[in-house]
């Protein structure tokens, strides 16, 4: 579904991405591990073509990304992404925010969507705050509006770039329960994390990426219990 190939991209001076290769399959999940700064976010944000890429290739379901391309915006509407801080707005109510891609991007009929929305507030456990503001929520809950926000789409693959991050640590089971959840369900999803443990029981394959290469990859159990490399083997440890 999602392949990059030999992918570059630099900032400036600033060579991110030297050559990432990879693909994901439909139906997988892909956890994307490794230091700060080593380019996991730029990897999300080129497939998302949130970011250009300098050289390589990367598609969706065979469509090239490619930010000057018509079929961007198709790309667009079928991948969506869940980031660190939620971005939701803040004077909006919690299903205004969850409905607001379906309604003002894809045009689709009014009274359908806020259906879809309260279905999907209750699959993350909100059904009761489709009225509240984000404000009044705790992060995790704002958190859960954010992946439904992101599934009222109805997208092909969900980006996640660090959701649990900024969590209160008790937060965080309740956000990794909805993406459990989905994953069962058969969502493609690629999660960058720092949640071993997640990554360890619900992903299908780990890449560890340092300084822009993919250094590792392979089954989760195998990579977080026996990793190969020297480079694996010192963040495993630091961070484990
Ligand atoms: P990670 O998500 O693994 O922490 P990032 O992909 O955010 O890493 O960043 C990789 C490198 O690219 C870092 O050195 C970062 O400073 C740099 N970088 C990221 N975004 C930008 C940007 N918009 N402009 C300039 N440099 C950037
Ligand atoms: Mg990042």
């Amino acid at each position: 579904m999602i392949e990059l190939n030999d992918v570059h991209k630099s900032f400036g001076h600033n060579e991110v991405l030297k050559g990432i290769t990879a693909s994901v399959q439909k139906g997988e999940v892909v956890c994307i591990i490794g230091p700060s700064g080593s380019g996991k976010s730029t990897i999300l944000r080129c497939i998302n073509a949130l970011e250009s890429y300098d050289r390589g290739d990367i598609s969706v379901e065979g469509l090239k990304v490619d930010r000057d391309a018509p079929s961007i915006v198709k790309v667009r509407t079928q991948v969506s992404m869940v980031f660190q801080r939620f971005n939701l707005f803040p004077h909006r109510t919690v299903l205004e925010n969850v409905v607001e891609g379906p309604l003002f991007v894809k045009k689709e009929p009014r009274a359908e969507v806020l259906d879809r929305g309260r279905t999907l507030l209750a699959q993350v456990g909100l059904a009761e705050k489709a009225d509240a503001h984000p404000p009044q929520l705790s992060g995790g809950q704002q958190q859960r509006v954010a992946i439904a926000r992101a599934l009222a789409m109805q997208p092909k693959a969900i980006l996640f770039d660090e959701p649990t991050s900024a969590l209160d640590p008790e937060l965080v089971g309740d956000v990794l329960g909805v993406m459990r959840k989905l994953a069962d369900d058969g969502m493609t999803m690629v999660v960058v994390t720092h949640e071993m443990g997640f990554a360890r029981d619900v992903a299908d394959r780990v890449l560890f990426i340092d300084g822009g290469v993919i250094v590792e990859q392979g089954p989760a159990k195998a990579l977080l219990n026996q990793p190969q490399h020297p480079r694996t083997q010192d963040f495993l440890r630091r961070v484990l």
